[in-house]
């Protein structure tokens, strides 16, 4: 069974987007892995077809019905569906490498994206939905988080990428931020590739390059090493 993601979207024209492109849009072709989107405002009643009500107690903006939801959850997943329940959210879990990981080796995601000031608690209680961020800052909405979401996982996928060992060496793999890459020419505007990458010696290279990944990861992200929180 391949890789399966269903969108709940107000907006289901994003979708694919970037990803019916380069290598993920063929792998879709392929049926290396599959994407529904889920018409959220189908699951309306009544004559205005509301999705959204202002909030409890007051305050700006609309909130996402927990009714029309749970519809549409239970619509697109249900029970017996083995695929994680994921809401985007700045609230969730942050998005990482290793989560990543863990959805591709799944069976696939059912996934919410929100919009207005986001969705009633209820909802994200009563149908288990876990909470996953793209990142510390407010998108107008969940989709542009879900095609995040999902461009790193869908590369993960047996037969996705190209180069299989290109997935393993890259950065976050190994809790450290990747190496400078070059290529030709061999010397472009008077910068000269460094000598020891034209040396031939692949251990020199290869320690090089562990070098540099421990030097940038201390300059700029030393909350990935080990014991520095
Ligand atoms: N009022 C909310 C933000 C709502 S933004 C708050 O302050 O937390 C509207 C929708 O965009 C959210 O429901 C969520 O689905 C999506 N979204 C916004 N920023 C996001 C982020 N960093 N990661 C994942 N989803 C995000």
């Amino acid at each position: 069974m391949s890789f399966r993601a269903t969108v709940l979207t107000l907006y289901p024209d994003m979708f694919p987007g970037h990803l019916g492109q380069s290598l993920a849009g063929k792998a879709l072709e392929a049926g290396a892995w599959s994407l529904e989107t889920v018409q959220i405002r189908d699951f309306a009643t009544g004559r205005h077809r509301n999705v959204d009500d202002t909030p409890a107690g007051g305050g700006a903006g609309m909130v996402l019905r927990p009714d029309v939801l749970a519809r549409a959850i239970d619509a697109a997943s249900p029970e017996g569906d083995p695929r994680p329940r994921l809401l985007m959210s700045p609230r969730g879990e942050p998005l990482t490498q290793a989560l990543a990981r863990r959805l591709a080796a799944g069976p696939g995601a059912v996934i919410v994206c929100g919009r207005f000031e986001g969705v009633d608690q209820r909802v994200i209680d009563g149908r288990g939905l876990a909470e996953i961020s793209v990142g510390d800052y407010i998108l107008s909405g969940g989709e542009p988080a879900a095609l995040v979401l999902l461009d790193a996982v869908v590369r993960l996928l047996p037969g996705v990428m190209g180069n299989e060992a290109s997935g393993t060496e890259e950065s976050f793999e190994h809790g450290l931020l990747e190496h400078p890459h070059y290529t030709r020419p061999q010397e472009w505007e008077a910068r000269a590739i460094p000598d020891v990458l034209l040396s031939g010696n692949h251990a020199r290279i290869a320690s090089w390059r562990r070098g540099e990944a421990e030097r940038l990861t201390r300059e700029r992200r030393p909350d990935l090493l080990p014991g520095e929180k």
